[in-house]
């Protein structure tokens, strides 16, 4: 198995030092119409799942203290409830529904780094927002998402190492007769 690259230092120098290779990895992949949208999710999952497996997010939380993380009415509901507090104090206390409206969303959690990260660890986990719950978000549409996911190779160890591994797939993807 690869040693992923998990020191956070070095992936920000990396990331942005290929992140060219990335733009042009997302120009192929965008003109390509060989393979369709859902057979390319079905590759980059299969490229992604060993990476998630392999990279501790315990050991790293660099998404909880650099994100801004938005709500839904029901996530907000399931942490009140989770943690015993009315849900009209959580929202006072934790959420920016203006800046969640300006984003298009319900809210927004108000501090960053999280308020609800102690140490490396959600103190919420079980009642976390279904935001924090997907991420980092590779499929559906990874071709049409793609520009996004660059943006985030810098920050997350996860991101970067897979985006790596599908630069070194992607000529065999878009391209399967010429290997
Ligand atoms: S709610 Fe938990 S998982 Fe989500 S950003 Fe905060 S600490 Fe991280
Ligand atoms: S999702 Fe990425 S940034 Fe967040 S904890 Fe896991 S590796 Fe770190």
């Amino acid at each position: 198995m690869p040693d992923w690259i998990i020191d956070l230092n070095q992936i920000n120098q990396l990331a942005a030092a290929r992140h060219d290779d990335f733009e042009v990895m997302r120009y192929m992949l965008e003109a390509d119409d060989d393979i369709d949208d859902s057979r390319l999710d079905t590759y980059v999952d299969q490229i992604a799942a060993p990476i998630i497996e392999a990279i501790d997010c315990t050991q790293c939380a660099n998404c909880c203290r650099s994100l801004d993380v938005y709500l839904t009415q029901a996530d907000a509901q399931r942490l009140a409830t989770g943690v015993h507090i009315p849900v009209e104090h959580i929202t006072t206390q934790y959420i920016d529904r203006q800046a969640g409206a300006e984003a298009g969303e319900w809210g927004k959690f108000r501090s960053q780094p999280c308020a609800f990260l102690s140490g490396k660890l959600c103190s919420i986990y079980d009642q976390r927002p279904e935001s924090c719950r997907i991420y980092p978000v590779f499929t559906p549409d990874f071709r049409w998402t793609l520009a996004d996911t660059i943006e985030g190779a810098s920050l997350c160890p996860i991101i970067y190492n897979v985006l790596v591994a599908m630069l070194d797939e992607v000529d065999k993807i878009i391209r399967p007769d010429t290997e």
